[in-house]
C-alpha cells in the first residue's frame, strides 16, 4: 500500500478547519473511497504528495497547467514580476499584452474582459446577454458545468454529478425558472424549447466539448445547429471554452470545430495556473459592458500582473505543432486502454477531444448526461486506487476527464499503460 500517513494526519486537522477539508468539493475524493492527498510540489508531469510519493499528473490542477508544473519559462516571468508588485488597481501594459494574444488566437473574440476565474467568466458573459438582448431566460445543458453561479447550478455535471446533488439549496426557485436545461447533443429538444420560449431566450450556453460529465464531445452537426437556431432567434450563442480554451486546439475548440459563437468564456489555460478568467467576443456586444455601456462588471484584483504574466507566458509557450505533439501521446494512451480492456474484458468507452480524453466503464456509447450515468462506479473506484498504487494521479471521479501537458513524455505514457494493465487485471467483478 502506497504510504499516505502524513497526507491523513493533515485531512483529520483539515476537516476542522475547512467543510470536508477541502476548498472544492471533488478534492475531497469521496467518490473513489479515499480521503484526500495532500500535495506538497510539481515539476513538469510529475506531482509529489507530502509523504514522499511521486505521481505521473493527469490530473494538472484541473486542466490549466498544459504545460505541465512549474515551467521554467513560466515561473522565471513570474519572479521577475512579483518583486514589482502584485496589484495596483490601475491598468498595465501586460493585460493589453494578454488581451491581443487571446483575441488574435479566438475566432469570436473582438474584445475581451478578464476576471479571476471560470465562474466569474460565465456569471458575467450571461449578465451581458441577459442585458443586450433584453430577455431572462437561457438555455444550458443536462451534465454541462459553468461554475456555481445560481442561474448555472442546475443540472449540473462535475462535482455535483460526482455527490449527486441534483441542484443546490441557495438556488432561489425564481432564478431556476429561468434556467431551460436540456439533453446534450439533443437537437430536438432544443427545437422544443424554442418552440416553447424562443423569444424569451437571452443565451445558449454550451461546452462545446462537455468536460464535466467525463469527456463527451458533440456529435456531428450540433454545435453548428446550435449556432443557426440561435441566429435565427436573435439569441446569443456562448461557449464555455473554460475547460477546452487552448486546450482541444491552438484555437479553441471554435477553431478546431469552426464554428463561432457570440461570446466565449475562458479560464483555466489562459491562466497558466494562476486565477483567471475572461469572457470576450464580438465587439458591438462587449462594448455594452461598463464603462462603456451600462452593464456593470468589476473586479478589484482583475488583470493583475501576476495572473496575466502566468497566461502571457503558458500561451505563447503553445504553437500549432505542441498541440500535435500532446495528440500522438493521447492517441497511444487511448490504444493502451482499448488494449488493456480487451484483455481483460473490462466494458470500457473513451471519448476524446484533443488532450480531454474520458475513460467511462461502460458498454454504452457515452453522448449526453443519461449514457455517462450508466458507468460503473465500483470498476471506476478500483481502478482509482490501483492507478494511484502505482503512482498515477488521476481526477478522483469518473465524471471528469484526464489531462496532458507538453511535459509528458513517452515513458511517463508507456508506464501509464502497464499501470492500466495491472489496475484491469486487479479489478474484482
Ligand atoms: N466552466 C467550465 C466548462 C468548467 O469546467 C469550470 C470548472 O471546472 C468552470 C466553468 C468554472 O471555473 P472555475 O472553477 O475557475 O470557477
Amino acid at each position: 500500500m502506497v504510504n499516505l500517513a502524513n497526507s491523513q494526519d493533515a485531512y483529520k486537522e483539515a476537516v476542522d478547519l475547512m467543510p470536508g477539508g477541502v476548498n472544492s468539493p471533488v478534492r475531497a475524493f469521496k467518490s473513489v473511497g479515499m480521503t484526500p492527498v495532500f500535495m506538497q510540489s510539481g515539476k513538469g508531469s510529475k506531482i509529489y504528495d507530502i509523504d514522499g510519493n511521486e505521481y505521473i499528473d493527469y490530473v494538472l490542477s484541473w486542466g490549466p497547467l498544459i504545460l505541465g508544473h512549474a515551467d521554467e519559462r513560466v515561473v522565471s516571468k513570474l519572479k521577475e514580476i512579483v518583486e514589482k508588485g502584485t496589484s495596483f488597481g490601475a491598468p498595465t501594459l501586460l493585460e493589453n499584452k494578454l488581451a491581443q494574444l487571446v483575441i488574435d488566437r479566438v475566432p469570436s473574440i473582438e474584445m475581451v474582459r478578464m476576471v479571476n476565474s471560470g465562474t466569474e467568466a460565465t456569471m458575467s458573459a450571461l449578465r451581458l446577454a441577459r442585458g443586450y438582448t433584453g430577455r431572462d431566460k437561457i438555455l444550458k445543458f443536462e451534465g454541462n458545468y459553468h461554475g456555481h453561479g445560481d442561474s448555472l447550478l442546475i443540472k449540473a455535471g462535475s462535482g455535483v454529478a460526482t455527490l449527486g446533488l441534483p441542484d443546490s439549496p441557495g438556488v432561489p426557485k425564481g432564478i431556476a425558472q429561468n434556467t431551460i436545461t436540456v439533453p446534450y447533443n439533443d437537437m430536438e429538444s432544443v427545437r422544443y424549447a424554442f418552440d416553447q420560449f424562443g423569444d424569451d431566450i437571452a443565451a445558449v450556453i454550451v461546452e462545446p466539448v462537455s468536460g464535466n460529465m467525463g469527456v463527451v464531445p458533440p456529435q456531428e452537426t450540433f454545435l453548428q445547429d446550435l449556432r443557426t437556431i440561435t441566429e435565427e432567434n436573435g439569441t446569443l450563442l456562448i461557449f464555455d471554452e473554460v475547460m477546452t480554451g487552448f486546450r482541444v486546439g491552438y484555437h479553441c475548440a471554435q477553431g478546431h470545430f469552426d464554428v463561432t459563437p457570440d461570446l466565449t468564456c475562458l479560464g483555466k489555460v489562459i491562466g497558466g495556473g494562476l486565477p483567471v478568467g475572461a469572457y470576450g467576443g464580438k465587439r458591438e456586444i462587449m462594448e455594452k459592458v461598463a464603462p462603456t455601456g451600462t452593464i456593470y462588471q468589476a473586479g478589484t484584483l482583475s488583470g493583475n500582473p501576476l495572473a496575466m504574466t502566468a497566461g502571457y507566458e503558458t500561451l505563447s509557450a503553445l504553437d500549432e505543432t505542441s498541440y500535435k505533439e500532446i495528440n500522438k501521446k493521447v492517441d497511444r494512451l487511448m490504444a493502451g486502454f482499448k488494449e488493456a480492456a480487451e484483455t481483460y474484458e473490462i466494458p470500457l468507452q473513451i471519448n476524446r477531444a484533443g488532450s480531454m480524453v474520458g475513460v467511462f466503464f461502460t458498454d454504452q456509447e457515452v453522448i449526453n448526461y443519461e449514457t455517462a450515468q450508466t458507468a460503473n462506479l465500483d470498476y471506476f473506484a478500483q481502478y482509482y486506487r490501483a492507478m494511484m498504487e502505482q503512482g498515477v494521479f488521476l481526477p478522483p471521479s469518473q465524471f471528469e476527464g484526464l489531462f496532458l501537458s507538453t511535459s509528458h513524455t513517452e515513458e511517463d505514457i508507456e508506464n501509464t499503460i502497464k499501470a492500466v494493465h495491472q489496475a484491469f487485471a486487479s479489478i474484482q467483478k
